[in-house]
């Protein structure tokens, strides 16, 4: 076999070898112990075991400038705080931290389509024209769509979406209606080839969706899945911790009749919602289906919302309720009855024994988007504090200085945290270990801020003086008491997490 057919089989063996050599191999062993002794502050075996370490997760933070087209606050921050980078335009790398924050939204995605019966796929991002062709939706203008030359013009393109491919999969698998209902998800990238990509992951040309698509039997049992599908929106939004809109939406491309999107109220925001505010009507609507305008000014070039109230359509509240709000859409759900299953033939035999197609839903959250959207709600000048629910670490623990003093403090926090939470304190608390000859306390405080950790916990001065913990929340609420207080080693994590569960209460209260 000639060397290059080796190396396109296994393209990775000469490093996998490598691997294996250093992790394996008694050299590896004692060589993995030497690099643990030189750690600074070094703990004992069990409360090594509960840490991460900062110095072993890459996280270049600081230093780098954003590039000309990410220069909304947001995007500049996540990438000097070394969350994601930019490859081309609307084209992103996740680095260490951002993958962390990718991955806890998609470990609540999966804990919501769990709770509704979803199986999990993963389905090619390569998908062919004659699918979209069937179902009239690649004809016209093909400009949105990223193309797969390959050899020959192969009739491939990258999926924007997955309502084709997987209405295909249906239509080969589902015969009778007693295979219904089918519930299948993934999340995986997705491709539009936007004309301009801006604000970083909010309008990008590769971006990762959770896609749900639902098969029933019958309209009425579509609209259960529906009703489902939406419950399990609210709780997976519920979780995240952030305040969101439920709007009724247009179903534009997607055929159907019945949709609805979920927003973040943000004057950053690209779309425009109608809000009431009469007490128990909760009347949210996109502009777009909304019945009502809002009179516009002769200055008001960009038509940006107006202050002023109009009528509710719904309520017709006097004096008016109804205030328009830019926001930014982050999930949609649609009910699609038979758009795609009629074209492409996903039929079943009923329990008359007549031949019919499907009634589809399909539902999509976006998760890169999700990460854009949050960064922008929450950005300061000064950092991007992040909700517990997706911040890479929940708290942060920084030692100002390499005495021995500050080490036994910096052992005894693990220690109690040990205690407290085990190998939970691996996921949820990190050790900013790097050489404080290197990095000063308040370099570290400020890189704290700059990534967002919810928690920051100094060992530090409190320690020396009075054997306490300086604990600094980074995003004060009214409600939750002081932005610093110093806590006793034993109280610290009970403090901590009392503050972090608190953040859901406030939200919801
Ligand atoms: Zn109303």
């Amino acid at each position: 076999m000639s060397k290059r057919r080796l190396l396109q089989l296994f393209p990775l063996q000469s490093h996998s070898i490598l691997v294996k050599q250093s992790v394996c191999g008694f050299r590896g062993r004692r060589q993995y112990q030497q690099t643990r002794s030189v750690h600074h502050f070094p703990l004992n075996d069990n409360e090594e075991h509960n840490v991460t370490r900062l110095s072993s997760i890459w996280t270049p933070t600081g230093g780098i400038t954003a590039e000309e087209d990410e220069h909304d606050t947001a995007t500049s921050l996540l990438v000097r705080a070394g969350y994601i980078r930019q490859a081309h335009s609307g084209i992103f790398h996740m680095l260490p931290f951002g993958l962390r924050v990718q991955q806890k939204l998609e470990a609540l995605a999966d804990k919501h389509m769990k709770s509704i019966g979803a199986s999990k796929v993963s389905l090619s991002s390569i998908t062919s024209k004659s699918l979209w062709t069937r179902t009239g939706r690649y004809g016209g203008d093909h400009s949105e769509f990223l193309e797969v030359k390959g050899r020959k013009d192969s009739g491939f393109l990258l999926a924007p979406t997955h309502e084709e491919e997987i209405t295909s999969i249906a239509a080969s698998s589902i015969k009778s209606y007693k295979d219904l209902p089918v519930r299948l998800y993934q999340i995986s990238r997705k491709y539009r080839d936007e004309l301009r990509p801006r604000r970083g992951l909010l309008r990008a040309r590769e971006f990762l969706m959770k896609d749900l698509y639902t098969f029933d039997e019958t309209e009425s049992a579509a609209h259960e899945t529906y009703r489902k599908v939406s419950e399990a929106y609210r709780g997976f939004f519920k979780d995240l911790g952030l305040p969101y809109e439920v709007a009724e939406a247009s179903s534009g491309a997607m055929g159907g009749n019945l949709s609805h999107e979920y927003h973040f109220l943000s004057p950053d925001g690209e779309d425009t919602l109608h809000c009431c505010s009469a007490s128990g009507c909760n009347y949210v609507a996109n502009e777009e289906v909304s019945p009502v305008s809002f009179p516009t000014t002769k200055n008001d070039s960009d038509s940006s919302p107006q202050p002023q109230a109009v009528t509710c359509p719904k309520c017709n509240t006097s004096p008016p309720t109804l205030t328009a709000h830019r926001s930014i859409e982050v999930a949609h759900t649609f009910h699609l009855g038979t758009r795609y299953s009629h074209p492409l033939s996903a039929t079943f035999k009923s329990a008359t024994g007549a031949v019919v197609p499907s009634q589809m839903g399909c539902h999509g959250i976006g998760v890169s988007r999700l990460i854009g959207a949050i960064a922008s709600l929450k950005c300061t000048d000064i950092g991007i504090p992040l909700p517990s629910s997706i911040a890479p670490f929940q708290v942060v623990v920084l030692p100002a200085k390499n005495t021995p003093e500050i080490q036994d403090g910096v052992a005894k926090v693990f220690q109690e945290l040990s205690r407290s939470i085990g190998a939970e304190a691996r996921e949820k608390v990190l050790l900013d270990d790097r050489d404080p000859e290197r990095f000063s306390l308040v370099w570290k405080l400020k890189d704290a801020g700059l990534v967002g950790y919810p928690v920051v916990v100094v060992v530090g001065r409190a320690w020396e003086k009075r054997w306490t913990i300086e604990v600094i929340f980074q995003e004060p609420r009214k409600q939750q008491g002081p932005k610093r207080m110093e806590v006793e080693l034993d109280d610290l994590w009970e403090d901590v997490a009392e503050r972090l569960a608190g953040w859901e209460d406030v939200m919801w209260n």
